[in-house]
């Protein structure tokens, strides 16, 4: 039995576990292939890379890039097979551009009366590399599910919400493409809910591939993005996005459903 799973988070950056926990949980899991997928951060593949071989789990070196795109303020891009040492301007680039836009969340924040400074966010994020919306909600005292402050204050068009600035969807494929990657959307039915925009999406971004198993992803959407892939001849990726054992969404290995239209695959290195 094979399971996939291309894209977790480590304390690298949004997640709970250091990258070898990650890649421990996803062994306990029966997870074969397994990506650890830290937004705009590489530091934990060598990590995760020390504890896959440990665990005989094969690992995927990777990484998921922010980027914006009309249709969509927030869209993630992954990079598969990147060469970490190509990769490492373009994470040090959006590293700092995350720096500054936390500190303009902060502000807004502060002006809607929250009493938090940018120093208190970045010693939320401790070890990241990259600070998140996720650490700057809990700096202002948002706990456990943090959905309800994200939607008053961080989604696009919420109170205290700044857009990013760089990538562009098509510049991250490009940084993928020029490091030695693979380029897969992420999760389009996450970002985006409109199919037109979605298949406009991947028709003009051409892609690489898809992740098209995932776990809010409806039986309907899934088949979309499988007949996509098929028409496009992308590679229909999947994972759970796995960011710890207690995180209120995404809290477990194997949790995307195929619904028995397809299987995934993982991406040829390039
Ligand atoms: P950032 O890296 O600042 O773009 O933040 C991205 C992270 O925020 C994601 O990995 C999620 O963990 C979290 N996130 C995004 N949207 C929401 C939401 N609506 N509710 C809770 N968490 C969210
Ligand atoms: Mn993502």
């Amino acid at each position: 039995m094979s399971l996939i799973e291309l894209q977790s988070h480590s304390t690298v950056s949004d997640g709970q576990l250091p990258p070898a926990g990650v890649v421990e949980e996803a062994a306990t899991a029966g997870v074969t292939t397994l990506a650890l997928t830290d937004h705009d951060a590489v530091a934990g593949v060598p990590e995760a890379a020390t504890a896959a071989e440990r665990l005989g789990v094969e690992l995927v070196p990777a990484i998921e890039m922010s980027c914006v795109h009309e249709y969509a303020e927030d869209l993630h891009i992954c990079g598969y097979w990147v060469d970490l040492e190509q990769i490492a301007p373009a994470c040090e680039r959006a590293q700092l551009e995350r720096r500054e836009r936390a500190g303009e969340i902060v502000e807004n924040l502060r002006r809607e009366g929250f009493d938090l400074t940018l120093e208190d966010a970045i010693r939320e994020a401790g070890a990241a590399d990259s600070i998140g919306r996720p650490h700057i909600a809990r700096a202002a005292g948002a706990s456990g599910d943090l959905g309800p402050f994200f939607e008053e204050y961080l989604v696009p068009g919420a109170k205290a919400f700044v857009p990013r600035r760089w990538p562009s969807a098509e510049q991250a494929i490009e940084l993928i493409r020029d490091a030695g990657g693979a380029a897969v959307i992420a999760h389009p039915y996450w970002d985006i809910s409109a199919p037109g925009e979605v298949e406009d999406l991947i028709r003009s971004l051409r892609p690489d591939g898809v992740e098209t198993f995932y776990p809010p992803h409806t039986r309907e959407q899934t088949a979309h993005l499988l007949a996509l892939c098929e028409e496009l001849g992308m590679v229909p990726t999947a994972s759970s996005d796995f960011h710890g054992p207690t995180h209120k969404t995404f809290a477990k290995f194997g949790d995307y459903d195929t619904y028995g239209l397809g299987e995934p695959r993982v991406p040829a290195r390039p």
